[in-house]
């Protein structure tokens, strides 16, 4: 029984080190751990809806972020709108829980840097119209409306307007955009007819990704922020690489002279001015 105890007490103490908050260590918070492994504090709610975007799920509990990743969303989708007016709406889909931490449907979207976006869809003949949900887009850029006989067509003018706004967020940097070799072909083909930066270009095409491992993602676009340099030292990790055009991890400081006296007088166990540690501290080889 006792051993039992033991090993569950060394057991919570293990998971709580590596993937949630926990006053033995309290410099760790906001998007804590891996987004498929990980939890959130200090989270924001994306509204219903704002300027040129919708929650595609009023109601549900899941539309919680970072705070710089709900602002992104919203600058980005308000830039969508100003710059291609009357358009429909984008449709947002899941983000996180308030506080992180697994939600139906999804292994990631666990630490607040994950979001589903719908795609932006015309009509065949190229009218804006709202989403009408998941539907799968092939390399032609048409989707069946399920139990209809209605398609629509990705909206690749204001869907890459979308994408060029949140790749040149100052808010976030893209780790991903997970969607399928398709629709990454006809916004990298749209992209360079108009003459984009090539900069621009290329950093698209290296975060599009049609993951291996889980759905094509031919039905929506799932946007993935890169852990921000002051997160990283505060407990946000992994999820992919760290591009070269992302900000560098902060660097460690060397401990200073001063940094060392600190610590020298820090005395957790309320023996502070006493002349010299007791046996026990000695033990414990402070
Ligand atoms: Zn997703």
């Amino acid at each position: 029984m006792k051993s039992t105890a033991i090993v569950l007490t060394c057991a919570a103490l293990v998971s709580g080190c590596f993937s949630t908050p926990t006053p033995l260590a309290p410099g760790i918070h906001g998007t804590v751990g891996v987004p498929n492994r990980g939890v959130l504090t200090e989270s924001q709610e994306l509204p219903v809806r704002g300027a040129g975007f919708v929650r595609y799920r009023p109601q549900s509990s899941h539309y919680f972020g970072r705070p710089r990743l709900v602002r992104a969303l919203e600058s980005s989708a308000a830039s969508v709108a100003a710059l291609a007016p009357g358009g429909a709406p984008l449709a947002i889909g899941d983000l996180s829980a308030k506080t992180g931490g697994r939600i139906p449907g999804h292994d990631s979207h666990r630490s607040g840097r994950d979001v589903d976006l719908l795609f932006l869809v015309t009509t065949p003949a190229g009218a804006s119209v709202p989403s009408p949900g998941f539907v799968h887009f092939e390399g032609d850029g048409l989707a069946r409306v399920p139990d209809s006989l209605d398609y629509v067509r990705l909206d690749v003018d204001r869907e890459w307007l979308l994408l060029r706004a949140l790749l040149t967020s100052p808010e976030i940097g893209v780790q991903f955009l997970f969607v399928c070799h398709e629709v990454e072909a006809l916004l990298i083909d749209h992209a360079r007819a108009l003459g984009e930066p090539d900069t621009v270009v290329w950093q698209a095409e290296t975060v599009m990704l049609e993951p291996s491992d889980s759905l094509r993602h031919d039905d929506h676009v799932h946007l993935r922020i890169a852990c921000a340099p002051e997160e990283a030292v505060a407990g946000c990790s992994g999820g992919g690489p760290r591009w070269q055009w992302l900000p560098a991890d902060a660097p460690v400081q060397p401990l200073q002279a001063r940094d060392w006296d600190q610590i020298a007088k820090d005395d957790p166990f309320g023996f502070a001015g006493s002349p010299s540690f007791g046996p026990s501290e000695q033990a414990r080889g402070f």
